[in-house]
């Protein structure tokens, strides 16, 4: 890559800054293109071990938003290697969410009854120091093979529940236009899959990508939603955004998922910022998430009661469509847990006490007559979950293996008008 030194990263672009794939071989990935990109970085002595634990890799379009090197840059925390990525507490876990467990296909999460995830690709064209998928992002740069794609297609056929694929990884929109049309194409012979979303923070640092051809392409298998991820408002270039204007007019319906992190974006401001700046480029506000229990990332963590605030802070501000969904991807595959301030103060069976963001208590109060109309009874298969609970059709959800469990001895006098589990 060529000599550049920060500030001059965009202003002396080199030919070739606009093509995608002269941005992907011109990524910093070693410690002397670091250096070189950055002149005035102080060295990291951990800087070798942590890369050969997690890969770097910087497109020179993200590296050149970076405004001073060091961590008080939010994008420079997000993708510089540093050594805090070394230092884990016991509780972080290479794979948190648990993904290896809900892999019936390798390369394929299915979790969710009607959701199934394809990992891709393992490549992505910058490596976010808070990844999730830190164990396989980087570590070999490989895409899908056609065997495995079609293991995939065969299982999505035999389970004709899953509706909606999406596809992750690493970062798809890194493969070739041809290859990721064959994954698309192969999905979308399978009768049932109805939406394909994509994962991707291509939109984010290699904004070049989204090509007229790559648009074309997508429009042939709609409907294709694209969920991307902005952490920042210094990621909301005019570059960026006219990535996603290009694929808006491509008919792809844009959300975004930002994960909180401490140093980065962990302040209200900030968040409310990015919010209005996506909505205001057709970009849905998705999910915020709270940081995953993976290793590497301790650093970014903050405490779930920040994410809670900025919530209470969001509410009332902004209009509902700019306001994310706060959510905890809960560790061993509990899945997302949204989490949200309680609005409801108190209940009677005669009236519900809210409260609204200023703090004002308003009773509201519940219809005469109720009943339970037909569409809220269960479906009488239906798994026990706490809906289940509310309906009435089970009467508890027992854990197993406790000590009380163990002493209880079996009773004549339960109540078998509803269902134990
Ligand atoms: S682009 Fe996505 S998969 Fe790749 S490193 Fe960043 S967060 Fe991880």
């Amino acid at each position: 890559m060529r000599r550049m030194a920060t500030g001059d990263l965009s202003l002396g672009r080199p030919k070739g800054w606009e093509d995608w794939r002269w941005q992907m071989a011109n990524r910093i990935r070693t410690p002397q293109q670091l250096s070189a990109a950055f002149p005035r970085l102080t060295a990291d002595p951990d800087l070798m071990s942590v890369i050969a634990k997690y890969p770097m890799a910087i497109t020179p379009y993200y590296a050149s938003l970076i405004r001073r090197v060091d961590s008080a840059d939010p994008v420079f925390q997000m993708c510089v290697p540093r050594s805090q990525e070394l230092a884990d507490p016991p509780f972080l876990m290479p794979d948190p969410l648990e993904e290896c467990h809900d892999m019936p296909v390798p390369g394929m999460v299915h979790r969710y009854p009607d959701r199934a995830l394809v990992i891709a690709t393992t490549m992505c064209s910058t490596y976010c120091r808070h990844c999730t998928r830190k164990r396989i992002a980087g570590t070999r740069e490989t895409s899908i093979t056609k065997r495995r794609l079609e293991q995939i297609a065969n299982y999505l056929t035999e389970h004709p529940q899953v509706s909606d694929v999406i596809i992750s990884g690493g970062d798809p929109l890194t493969m070739s236009t041809e290859n990721l049309e064959m994954v698309l194409s192969r999905l979308r012979q399978v009768p049932s899959v109805q939406i394909i979303r994509i994962g991707t923070r291509v939109p984010v640092v290699l904004p070049m990508r989204i090509t007229d051809e790559l648009c074309q392409m997508l429009r042939k298998y709609h409907p294709i939603w694209i969920n991307t991820h902005f952490n920042h408002p210094q990621e909301l270039t005019p570059e960026s955004i006219a990535a996603c204007n290009r694929l808006s007019d491509a008919g792809v319906p844009l959300g975004n998922q930002s994960v909180l992190l401490r140093g980065v974006n962990d302040r209200p401001q900030i968040i409310e910022q990015l919010c209005r700046a996506l909505v205001r480029n057709r970009i849905r506000p998705y999910y915020l998430y709270q940081c995953d229990l993976v290793r590497g990332v301790e650093h970014f963590r903050t405490p779930v009661s920040r994410g809670l605030e900025i919530m209470e802070y969001l509410r009332g501000r902004l209009s509902g469509l700019a306001i994310p969904t706060f959510v905890v991807d809960a560790p061993h595959g509990g899945g997302k847990i949204p989490v949200l301030p309680s609005y409801v103060v108190s209940q009677s069976p005669t009236h519900t006490v809210l409260r609204n963001y200023e703090g004002m208590l308003i009773a509201y109060p519940e219809p005469q007559g109720w009943f339970e109309s037909e569409c809220c009874r269960p479906q009488e298969d239906s798994a026990p979950g706490v809906w289940e609970l509310t309906a009435g059709q089970y009467s508890r959800i027992q854990p197993e293996r406790t000590l009380r469990q163990a002493r209880r001895q079996p009773c004549c006098t339960s109540d078998e008008s509803v269902r134990d589990f």
